[in-house]
């Protein structure tokens, strides 16, 4: 049986892209996923086609920038399924400019979202796995939480703090509890949608459309770190294009 079959993997920002092919392929392998997101309309469409091929889903709304609704949402997946094996740690906007066009409510959209959030469900899913004396964290970073390029210097931050935060909780919690940091090159989803400022957004989307990989090469990512066996942890997969240089 494999190491898949049965767990009970939450996963954030499950409404598309990354959170909802993820969602899809480990519920294809056995899986017992639940998903959250804003978007119930998107949610219930994933649950009721991965139920018609004989998986189980479950979704609920959240939005990850407040607290009361993450804590709501893991309780949520406790009651469904009875535990949680795996937290995707997935909700995420970026959303890039030139840092002198001070986009500020843009800035604190992606801190409260891309950081905030990623914190929201660490405090509401650790006493859970440590009362089950196991559990795996699994965070959202990006190549941008490893290097920064023009315009991207806020969103570039919040994904160096996801893997600053997952770093330092894994050196914390570890001994029954899993932290893998999956940093993803370009992928297709909503993602490059999210850039107001104009010049930025036609690079963006131009850069995307050469470049970006189906979004089942995260799902694939994710389920090797959830397949190994309980003493492997998996900590970082740095994953990109074949053609993307940077
Ligand atoms: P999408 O825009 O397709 O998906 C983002 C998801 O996050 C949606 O399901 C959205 O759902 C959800 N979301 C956004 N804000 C909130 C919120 N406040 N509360 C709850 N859910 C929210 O993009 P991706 O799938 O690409 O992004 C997923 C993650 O992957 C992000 O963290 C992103 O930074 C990261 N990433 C993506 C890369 C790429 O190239 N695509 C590369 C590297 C990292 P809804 O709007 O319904 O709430």
């Amino acid at each position: 049986m494999s190491n898949i079959q049965g767990k009970v993997v939450v996963t954030t920002g499950a409404s598309s892209g990354l959170g909802e092919e993820t969602a899809r392929h480990l519920a294809s392998r056995g899986a017992k996923v639940f998903l959250g997101a804003r978007r119930t309309d998107r949610l219930a469409a994933v649950v009721a086609d991965i139920e018609r091929g004989g998986g189980q889903a479950s979704a609920r709304a959240v939005d990850v920038t407040k607290r009361a609704e993450v804590t709501a949402f893991i309780q949520a997946a406790v009651d469904r399924f009875g535990r949680i094996d795996v937290l995707v740690n997935n909700a995420g906007l970026m959303s890039l400019a030139p840092v002198a066009k001070t986009l500020v409510d843009e800035w604190d959209r992606m801190v409260d979202t891309n950081i905030k959030g990623v914190l929201y469900g660490i405090a509401a899913a650790l006493p859970v796995f440590q009362r089950q004396n196991s559990g795996h964290f699994i965070n959202i970073s990006s190549v941008a939480g490893h290097k920064v390029s023009m315009g991207a210097a806020v969103y570039a931050g919040t994904k160096f703090a996801v893997r600053a935060i997952s770093e330092g909780l894994r050196q914390e919690v570890g001994g029954s509890i899993r932290t893998t940091i999956i940093s993803p090159g370009a992928v297709q989803s909503e993602l490059p949608m999210g850039s107001s400022d104009p010049e930025t957004a036609a690079s963006v989307k131009e850069m995307y459309q050469q470049l970006a990989i189906p979004a089942d090469s995260v799902a694939r990512a994710i389920a090797f770190a959830i397949e190994q066996p309980a003493d492997v942890d998996i900590n970082e997969v740095l994953l990109r294009p074949t053609k993307q240089v940077l």
